[in-house]
């Protein structure tokens, strides 16, 4: 028998494993299933930047880079925090294999066992997860009461965070809830941010994906330079989920500590990958800009057709996610749905919000439709 250790004990397998499993049971089967619970792009990943990494293999960008990202793409990245009116220097930033993995080193650069992490929720699965491997005790708000904002949760918020809170996590765009948090709401964490000196997770990987609003970096309020870590990666934003490319961006002092984990576990971000993130955020407005108006779409159409048979969804401004209301025992309404009416979708709870299921809207038009008919076909709307 092994002897496992406290770290994986305290964390439970994936809750969407058991629908991927049920779909994965079905579709072996021959049934179609029509699949709303992927949390990536239905797009490829654009071909300047599939040309731009297939240029650097063939240069022979095939070694080990610098542990903490080449300068071009860490100066790429710098420039892009700039304009979001972040004030970041190529040595602010730290170039990882995905922003799950700069999460899991910002976690274990800052959390002893026993330290406080604030999560708002519903929040993405793996911020609890990575939180407890590092033995942090979690507290949570929800901002179910307030239709997923965080303005009106603010007076919660400061009722939760207190001078032992190490780290707080905003996601905003928000997955699952895709909320755009106000202005206001950001002002409102900054000051909390300050008054307590906690440092605040800005995980900002939909900042591309927004609807007619625009996402305010929380590194650019003022003060807040020093208590924020800004965390952001190519997945959503360029269509390159499995090319594992993600950074972030933080005080120096932090970098110089956070960078110890990196080189003692992956080292760096694949050589020929940087290279074409460098691309990818230089020359891909034009794409970027096509996507995202699909999403819009998707989105309204999605709203719409809920709307028709007479559910209202919560609508946020951004990523490519809905919350969909259904019973309280969210699990089991997501294991009839796709059991009875071949229709995959995360129960809310997951995310720490039980009675909502999570739709991802990253599916084509006709898909969406075919879904949203089934669910009704079988009673699930
Ligand atoms: N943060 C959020 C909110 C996400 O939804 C995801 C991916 O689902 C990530 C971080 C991690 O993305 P990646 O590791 O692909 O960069």
């Amino acid at each position: 028998d092994f002897d496992f250790a406290s770290r994986v004990a305290r964390v439970e397998p994936s809750a969407t494993l058991a629908i991927s499993n049920l779909a994965n049971e079905l579709e072996a089967e021959g049934i179609d299933v029509v699949d709303l619970s992927v949390g990536e792009p239905d797009f490829d990943t654009p071909d300047n930047i599939k040309q731009a990494a297939e240029d650097s293999l063939a240069a022979g960008d095939t070694g080990y880079t610098s542990s903490n990202g080449i300068p071009e793409l860490r100066t790429a990245i710098a420039e892009k925090l700039q304009a979001d009116g972040v004030d970041c220097g190529a040595e602010n930033v730290v170039v990882t294999p995905g922003g799950k993995q700069a999460l899991y080193e910002i976690f274990h650069t800052l959390i002893d066992a026993g330290d406080e992490v604030v999560l708002l929720d519903p929040a993405w699965v793996s911020y609890e997860a990575q939180a407890r491997m590092a033995g942090a005790d979690l507290s949570r708000v929800d901002l179910s009461p307030y239709g997923f904002q965080l303005e009106p949760a603010l007076d919660d918020l400061a009722a939760t965070i207190t001078d032992d809170t190490e780290l707080l996590v905003v996601n905003s765009p928000s997955n699952p809830t895709g909320a755009v948090y106000s202005d206001a709401a950001l002002e409102g964490v900054r000051d909390l941010a300050v008054d307590h000196d906690v440092t605040v997770i800005s995980d900002e990987m939909y900042d591309e994906i927004t609807y007619g609003v625009e996402q305010t970096s929380l590194g650019s309020l003022d003060g807040m330079g020093e208590h924020t870590i800004t965390v952001n990666g190519f997945s959503k934003a360029y269509a390159m989920t499995g090319w594992r490319l993600g950074y972030f961006c933080a005080p120096e002092s932090f970098v110089s500590q956070a960078g110890k984990i990196q080189s003692h576990s992956v080292s760096c971000a694949v050589n020929f990958v940087q290279h074409a993130g460098v691309e990818a955020l230089r020359n891909t407005d034009d794409t970027v800009d096509e996507m995202r108006e699909a999403f819009r779409e998707r989105r309204d159409m999605l709203a719409d057709l809920f709307a028709d048979h007479g559910v209202d969804v919560p609508v946020g401004d951004g990523a490519f996610y809905m919350m969909l209301p259904v019973d309280e025992d969210d699990q089991a309404w997501c294991e009839g749905a796709i059991e009875d009416a071949h229709v995959a979708t995360v129960p809310g709870s997951a995310f720490g919000t039980p009675g909502y299921a999570r739709l991802s809207y990253a599916a084509s038009q006709e898909r969406l439709q075919e879904g949203v008919e089934r669910l009704a076909e079988h009673g699930y709307i």
